[in-house]
């Protein structure tokens, strides 16, 4: 080991880890104005496609945060699947496909984009709000206090530390943070049930679809990666197969399984191999420091929720850390441990089910519920979450706040997506007789802190009732819509007083 320096760096947040998931942290917190320093051990980006679908929900934060148009291009909507049997009988699914956009959900399907691309468009953001990744830094130690966390850091030059009031392991499964912590990663290890997963190049197929080949040997999943000329691979494997693989024994098998030797591979340009590991931390949090992304949930790929899952992590975290540093209560962030745990408990379920229905199939499971979309997830039960009103609609405080399509204000059109956009809360007073709680809260927040705005006949209207149907709003409503976009408070006029310590919690 080096010799350490004897200054020290102090910054508001030190993110460990440099996947989707700690770069989407930067970014949230990167457009909040919060200081903070991004590392990552390895020299340089991940490489390979692993997690390579988008559920509708991940999509709608990539659109608030300013990524959706790079993501949209670099992927597609997930094509048709042709499923081959043994028997040669060929089925073509699609996963979801009798859903179609409407108003309240603009992004209807799971997209697909190879995990490489997501990570470079989450980059290309990061950059441009001024954030920067040092890679090439290791996280070997952490000292905390009831101030602030002491991390040791290691380089090329040697080892030095920094300080900073919160740090997030953003670190993986094998997380160094969460070893640090002494917190427990509970769950099993299946070493019966292991993928290869690679991105190849290969002739003889086309790329109109996912190619899904059953049989006895077992599995092989071959999916185009749109805007790009590599396939990803997926082949179960038994536990005898070596860890490494090279492309004639790759060949071998998907020969045998494809029970075709027209499909050639001429290339293969990263692979894994994977085993079924289901685990969650005890715990998300250990004083000033947070887990999130695969460092504190594993599971099967089977469902593509980890990358989602760990991107909603960090939407859900961020805004909390930039609201606390900049004086709201500092238990707001109590509230993260509360509200992701169980959604990623429910995920492991969900996703070692689909994983049971793929092993027992030989094949791609394509049976899946709507839960997979990552729409319907809500925090009603959080203690976060208010609902004052005596009558409510269809849409509670806790859930989703939905889409809605023809507001005009002005002469301009727009959706509800775009009027709420942006990294504060904003309050949705809808109706007449708000004026005097409004005025009180413009007095105690300036506009930057928080957004308010009127849904009402003379203000922004709802033109063709989206607005008002989707959230099943009948009458006037006064609401509090999250930095993550899920609705935290609903009141009605008798309830309106409690959205000043409503806010105080979110706001200071
Ligand atoms: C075959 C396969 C298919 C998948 N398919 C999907 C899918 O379709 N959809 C989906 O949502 N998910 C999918 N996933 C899961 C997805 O790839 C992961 O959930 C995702 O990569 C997790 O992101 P992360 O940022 O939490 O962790 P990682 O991507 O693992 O990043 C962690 C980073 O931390 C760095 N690091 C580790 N230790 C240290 C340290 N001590 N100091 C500094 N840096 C450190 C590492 O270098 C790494 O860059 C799939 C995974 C696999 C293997």
């Amino acid at each position: 080991m080096g010799r350490t320096r004897n200054y020290m760096e102090s910054v508001e947040v030190l993110i460990v880890g440099a996947g989707p998931v700690g770069v989407t942290l930067g970014c949230e917190l990167a457009r909040r104005g919060v200081g903070f320093r991004l590392v990552d051990q390895a020299t340089r980006p991940f490489e390979g496609s692993r997690g390579k679908t988008l559920q509708p929900r991940t999509l709608e934060l990539m659109e608030d945060l300013g990524v959706i148009d790079r993501v949209l291009a670099r992927g597609e909507p997930t094509p048709p699947i042709q499923v081959f049997s043994p028997n040669g009988a060929v089925d073509v699914e699609t996963l979801f496909g009798d859903r179609v956009s409407t108003p309240s959900t603009p992004f209807p399907r799971p997209f697909t984009i190879a995990q490489n691309l997501t990570e470079d468009a989450l980059r290309t953001r990061l950059a441009e709000m001024g954030g920067e990744i040092h890679y090439g830094t290791t996280l070997i130690a952490l000292k905390q206090d009831e101030a602030g966390v002491v991390a040791t850091l290691e380089t090329e030059s040697g080892l030095s530390q920094i300080r900073a009031a919160y740090v997030v392991g953003c670190d993986g499964g094998r997380s160094k943070v969460r070893q640090l912590l002494g917190i427990a990663f509970e769950g099993d290890t299946d070493e019966s049930r292991r993928l290869y997963v690679a991105d190849v190049r290969i002739d003889g197929l086309g790329r109109e679809s996912w190619y899904s080949f059953r049989g006895p040997g077992g599995m092989l999943n071959l999916s185009p990666l749109a805007t790009t000329d590599l396939y990803q691979l997926q082949a179960s494997i038994p536990p005898t197969a070596p860890d490494e693989i090279d492309i004639e024994a790759l060949q071998n098998i998907v020969t045998t399984r494809s029970r075709r030797d027209d499909i050639r591979i001429t290339d293969m340009a990263w692979m894994s191999t994977w085993r079924m590991n289901v685990r969650l931390a005890a715990k998300y949090r250990e004083g000033r420091v947070f887990l999130a992304g695969d460092a504190c949930h594993v599971h099967s790929p089977a469902g593509a929720q980890g990358l989602n899952t760990g991107f909603q992590d960090a939407c859900n975290l961020a805004w909390k850390l930039a609201a606390v540093l900049r004086g709201a209560p500092a238990d707001l962030l109590s509230s993260y441990e509360e509200e992701r745990r169980p959604i990623a408990a429910w995920m492991l379920g969900l996703t070692s089910a689909l994983e049971a229905q793929a092993f027992e199939k030989k094949g791609f499971p394509t049976d899946r519920e709507e839960g997979f979309l990552q729409l319907a997830i809500n925090y009603r039960d959080s203690s976060l979450t208010a609902e004052h009103r005596r009558a409510p609609g269809g849409v509670v405080a806790g859930d989703r706040l939905p889409d809605a399509t023809g507001l005009v204000a002005q002469g301009q059109t727009f959706r509800l997506f775009e009027l709420v956009r942006g990294p504060r809360p904003v309050v949705i007073a809808v109706g007449q007789g708000w004026n005097a709680t409004l005025a009180d809260l413009r007095a105690r927040y300036p506009q930057e802190a928080l957004a308010i705005v009127t849904i009402a006949p003379g203000g922004i209207e709802d033109s063709n009732g989206h607005f008002a149907g989707g959230l099943g709003i009948d009458g006037d409503a006064l609401m509090v819509v999250r930095p993550d976009k899920y609705i935290g408070f609903a009141g009605d006029h008798e309830s309106a007083g409690e959205i000043v310590p409503y806010l105080a919690r979110l706001l200071g």
